[in-house]
């Protein structure tokens, strides 16, 4: 009896010592107390272990390796540098907006309110090019918008890209009340509605969508090098030192094994993305077509929204991070000039190209 109220007295004060530690850092690290930024941070925390832990098992364990940085320092400064450089694009593709919605809207509402402010009439709410809207943010003035005023302006311009007569409540989200533009979609995970949404990355902690995913195919990219580099050291380490302890050599294989389904599953996702660019598609139109309303009746092999693989290639890699690119449907006639079946003529001229 005496045993367990001693035992339940030492398990109130471990409780209420690590709840004083926790509101301590709490107060330091503010963003300790949210749990979503919390599991966000602890993700970090894991990938960059996770990659110190494979560089580093490598170097310890790799005299050799040790002997030819101290021959040839470019060698382990190029590869270390790749490793900063694939971290370095992690965060930066973590951190950057994948262009919300309301972002875009609130973007119209304040062009539309400078617009009626000089009373230029003749200007329209964002430049408008082919029906497809470019939207230049300048995120200083986005805290200081009327955004209900306008929401008339933002549905009109939306409207314009769906085909004529088409329903506002068809294409209004239910959980955000805004009216989404053509490839929008609302993020469950980030609770948005995110343009030209790809998916929601869970290893990135965010959605991958108009504004970040040239970053994320750049960090894939970057990603896939590393692995591929790191995956020959093992193998050269393995080569000359196979039998030297078991428990090294196991300790090895793990790490290699573990590197090799990591560089399959990128090389695939890498591969993937490059034809989702090169045909101006996403993630969840390729996976969804059949359900997403305005893909619902073209052909398999019709891509909607490509302009030819230069051009999407130009699109992809040049669009600025500032602006909100909005594209509109292709019409009937457009898009039976698509499905048209390729001639020899065609091959020629590189219809696919331009
Ligand atoms: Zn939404
Ligand atoms: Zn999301």
């Amino acid at each position: 009896m005496h045993r367990i109220i001693m035992g339940q007295l030492c398990g109130s004060s471990i409780r209420g010592s690590w709840d004083g530690f926790w509101d301590r850092c709490s107060r330091f690290f503010p963003c300790l107390a949210d749990p979503a930024r919390r599991s966000a941070l602890g993700l970090k925390v894991a990938l960059v272990l996770l990659h110190l832990i494979f560089v580093g098992v490598l170097f310890i364990f790799d005299e050799d390796l040790v002997g030819q940085t101290k021959r040839h320092p470019w060698y382990t400064a190029i590869y270390f540098l790749l490793l900063v450089a694939t971290l370095a694009q992690y965060f930066l593709t973590s951190c950057t907006s994948p262009g919300y919605v309301l972002d875009a809207m609130r973007a119209v509402s304040e062009t539309d309110a400078l617009v009626r402010r000089t009373s230029v009439t003749s200007k329209q709410p964002a430049s408008s090019k082919n029906g497809n809207v470019v939207i230049t943010v300048d995120r200083d003035h986005l805290e200081r918008n009327l955004l209900l005023p306008h929401a008339n302006t933002w549905t009109k311009l939306v409207m314009d890209m769906y085909p004529p007569g088409s329903s506002v409540r068809t294409w209004t989200c239910s959980y955000c009340n805004v009216v989404q533009p053509p490839r929008a979609k609302h993020c469950h995970d980030c609770d948005r509605c995110v343009l030209q949404f790809d998916h929601h990355c869970v290893w990135l902690g965010t959605c991958i969508g108009q504004g970040n995913h040239c970053r994320f195919w750049w960090y894939i990219l970057e990603e896939t090098a590393l692995c591929l580099w790191t995956g020959i050291l093992y193998i050269s380490y393995l080569k000359v030192h196979i039998s030297k302890a078991w428990w090294v050599d196991v300790i090895m294989i793990l790490l290699l094994v573990t590197l090799f389904i990591s560089l399959a599953f990128l090389v695939l996702l890498l591969l993937f993305h490059t034809y989702l660019i090169l045909t101006n598609q996403t993630t969840y139109e390729l996976v969804r077509r059949r359900r997403i309303p305005y893909l619902r009746g073209i052909p398999e092999r019709v891509y909607p929204f490509s302009r030819g693989v230069c051009r999407n290639l130009y699109q992809f890699c040049c669009a600025s991070g500032t602006q909100h690119k909005m594209e509109r449907l292709p019409t009937a006639q457009e898009l039976e000039e698509k499905s048209r079946p390729y001639t020899c003529l065609d091959v020629l001229s590189c219809r696919c190209c331009c």
